[in-house]
Order: C-alpha cells, then structure tokens, then sequence
C-alpha cells in the first residue's frame, strides 16, 4: 500500500521549513524523538522546553513566536492542561498539538477543551509518535488554513460569495472513497473550494457556514452539483464505474422542487441518480419537518443514495437512522482517526457498523489518517474508507490520473 501523504509538493516544503516549533515535554527520550522527525521534515526552528512555566518563559522572550506548539500533558511543575489555558490566555494563534501517553479520555476531555479555549487545535499524537501522524497534523497546519496564513480563520462575506460565484471562483474537489475488500476507487466525495483571486484556495470552513446564513447555499450547491455531475459523467463516459457523493445542507432540503431539480440535473448529464448518494448530517436536520421528509423520501424514490452523515456526532442520529431512508451511514472522521488506540472510540465504530449493516446499509468511515486506522476498520468489515490515508481531497483533473496510480499499485488485477 503507499504512504499516506507520498509526494509533498516542493510550496509546501518551503512551508514546512520555514515552521517555528515549540516542544513542551518532560522526557528527553520523547523531545529526540519528535525533534528528529521534524529535522528531517526540513525544519529549522525546533525549541524544547521541559514544563509549561519554561515553555511560558520561552514564549514571552522570543522574537517571533512559534507557529506550532507540540506539548505533553502530564509534566512535573505547569502541566499541559494548565499550559494550555495560559497560551489560550494569551490569544496563542499558532497550532496545538497535543503528544501524550496518557489514558485515552482524559486526551478527548483536553481535546475538547483546547477547543472551548479557541486555541487552533489539530490533533493528538500517541506516544511513541508516529512520523506519518505527525506530518498529517503538520499538513493540516500549513495546508488548510484561508490565506495560507497560520492565523485564524477569515471568513468570506456574503458579498464575496455571491459576486465570486457568478465569476466562477467555486471548484469541486474531490476526495476518493475505496472498497476495503480489494482496495479499488469506488468513487469520491465533493468537496467545494473558492479560488479566491488575492486569497488564493480557500477551504469551505470560511465560506460554507456564511452562505448557509445568508440564503446563498441553494444556489452554491446548485453549482457544486452540476460540476459533479459533469466530472461523473465525463468519468463514466470513459468507461470508470464510479459513484459521487454530494454534501447537502439541512436548507436546501426546505426546496420542495429540489427533487426533481436534482432528476433533471442528472439526466441531462446522462446519468442515473442511482450513481449519486446525497451526504445529510442528521443532526442538524428538519427545522420544517414535514418538508425535509418530504425531500428525503421524494430524493429516494427517484433513486438517490442517501447517506448519513457524521454519523455519531449528533444526539439524533440514532433517532433519524429510524425515520428516513438512508442507503448510506458515515461514521464521522473524529470517531475514526486514532480508533486503534482508542477503546471508546472502536466500540462506536463497531457498533455504527453493527447497526448499518444490520439495517441494510453500506457503511463509510471517513477520516482514515494512518495504517492502523485503515488495518482497524478492515479488521472490523468496514464497507468503505475515505481519509488522508488514502488521499486528500484534490482537483477533478488528478482524479482519474491518481486512480491508475493508486490502483496500479494496490490491486491486483486491471483497474477499470
Ligand atoms: P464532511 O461532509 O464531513 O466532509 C469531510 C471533511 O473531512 C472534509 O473537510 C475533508 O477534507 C475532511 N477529511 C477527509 N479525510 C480526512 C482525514 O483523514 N483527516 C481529517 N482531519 N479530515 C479529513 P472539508 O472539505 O473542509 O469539508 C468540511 C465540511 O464542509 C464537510 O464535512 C461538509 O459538511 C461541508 N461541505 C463541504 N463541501 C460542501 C458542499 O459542497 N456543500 C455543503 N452543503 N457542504 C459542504
Ligand atoms: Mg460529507
């Protein structure tokens, strides 16, 4: 099987080397570690500190704070929880990382409070830290962030993304799915982008929540559907059996025509609905109720695939899984990466899968970060893996490319 993140593009290098990292950690052993990985990343600013007073100390004398911190939790003198309340005090912007060895809930209970203090959190690393765990959160840093900046987001105005997709600035990436069974590309998810003329790509975290409060989502999920549909029909017209998967937000499902807008989409590309399966999170579902469940069950009649999405993460989901059709559940991504070390974790995944399947359905882990993540969830008979793992969500034109390679590589026989 590749590696995960196999090919770094030389940008992101340049990125990668020019870092500023602050290690927090009692154990030298770990710190070497760590520091070796980095080293060998291409990074030059790597600083220790053995507690959170020094690592304090360190960060109010320095001359350029760091762009990264990666800290322990348990450290004799100011421990990591602690730190992390003083760097959140003093509005830290970089990226936290937390490295630990410690028991697997207390690690959630900080991850979710590193997020209540708006500190820009990208992960935990288990020790002993894996190389390929390390370079996937450092990706996350310096590749996902609007502006390619490190700082906090900077969302678009509803301006911006109403004049911006008239000029065609919105672009559908696409990030595979696989089949466990014999590792072929069954298909990918849409993921909507901006090609921001000054800001360059922006992720849909800056712009996604924006159109959803100002009644722009319709008309963006319009254009990010027609581009899938273009690519599958392009795609399938080369002779590729492969399936798109559409996110859809809880507003657009108020549209009573959505249904047959959608049918008619489809078949003017020459495609059947039975190749598109529509991604709902349940949780935030059904502000009108009875329109929603009208959409849903009219959507599936026509022949969409209907999948559940993030699946987990609401306190609903279980309840929805009973009231609508759904084809598809997609255990969310927070659930998956880490799964092996995590017993909380695994026992929803194997019991979301227990479920699905159970009710018929085809069940998706998404977020596969690591090989223990993707050996986990074969071992368990997952249906289907999305994740970093595999690959990150890219441009339609490397899809087809990337799937000769990867299959040419990971399946036995031919990949058509
Ligand atoms: P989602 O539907 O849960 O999409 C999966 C998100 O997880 C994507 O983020 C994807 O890039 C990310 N992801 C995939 N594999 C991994 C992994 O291994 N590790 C990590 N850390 N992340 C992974 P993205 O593209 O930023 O999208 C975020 C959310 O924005 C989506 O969550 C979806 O709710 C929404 N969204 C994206 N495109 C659209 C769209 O066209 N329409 C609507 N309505 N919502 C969209
Ligand atoms: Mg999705």
């Amino acid at each position: 099987m590749s590696k995960p993140i196999s090919n770094i593009s030389a940008p992101m290098l340049d990125k990668l080397a020019s870092l500023r990292v602050l290690l927090v950690d009692d154990d030298e052993i770990a710190l070497d570690r760590i520091e070796g990985m980095l080293r060998k990343l291409g990074i030059k600013s790597v600083n220790r500190s053995l507690d959170g007073h020094a690592a304090l100390a360190a960060i109010e004398s320095a001359i350029s704070l760091p762009q990264l911190v990666i800290c322990d939790l348990y450290m004799p003198g100011m421990d990591g929880i602690e730190f992390l309340r003083h760097l959140a005090g003093r509005s830290f912007e970089g990226g936290v990382i937390i490295s630990s060895g410690s028991d697997k809930r207390l690690i959630k209970t900080v991850e979710n409070l590193a997020q209540v203090h708006h500190l820009r959190f990208l992960g935990t690393l288990y020790k002993p830290v894996e190389a390929e765990a390390l370079l996937v959160a450092l990706m996350d840093l310096i590749g996902s962030a609007p502006n390619n900046g490190y700082g906090p987001i900077q969302k678009m105005t509803p301006e911006e993304i109403s004049s911006g997709m008239d000029a065609g600035q919105v672009e559908t990436f696409f990030q595979p799915r696989l089949a466990l069974c014999d590792r072929r590309v069954t298909g990918a998810e849409c993921l909507v982008r901006w090609r921001h003329p000054e800001r360059g790509l922006i992720q849909s975290v800056a712009f996604i929540s924006v159109a959803e409060e100002h009644g722009l989502i319709n008309d963006l999920t319009m254009v990010v559907f027609g581009q899938a549909m273009a690519r599958l029909s392009e795609w399938r017209s080369m002779g590729y059996d492969l399936d798109v998967s559409v996110n859809i937000s809880m507003n657009t499902l108020n549209r009573l025509d959505l249904p047959e807008v959608f049918a008619d989409m489809v078949r003017k590309a020459g495609l059947e609905p039975g190749h598109v399966i529509l991604e709902i999170t349940a949780s935030r579902l059904m502000s009108d109720i009875a329109t929603s469940l009208e959409v849903i069950s009219r959507l599936r009649l026509k022949g969409f695939g209907l999948s559940i999405d993030n699946f987990g993460t609401g306190y609903s989901s279980m309840e929805k899984l009973k009231q609508l059709p759904f084809t598809e559940l997609k255990v969310d991504r927070t659930f998956v990466s880490g799964a092996a070390d995590d017993d909380v974790a695994r026992a929803i995944i194997e019991s979301s899968l227990k479920m699905g399947h159970a009710l018929g359905m085809n069940v998706v882990a998404e977020g596969a970060e690591t090989r223990q993540d993707w050996d986990l969830l074969a071992a368990l008979g997952c249906d289907e893996v999305q994740g970093f793992f595999i690959a990150r969500p890219m441009p339609a034109e490397e899809f087809i490319p990337w799937k000769t390679r990867w299959e040419a590589v990971n399946c036995k026989s031919k990949s058509q």
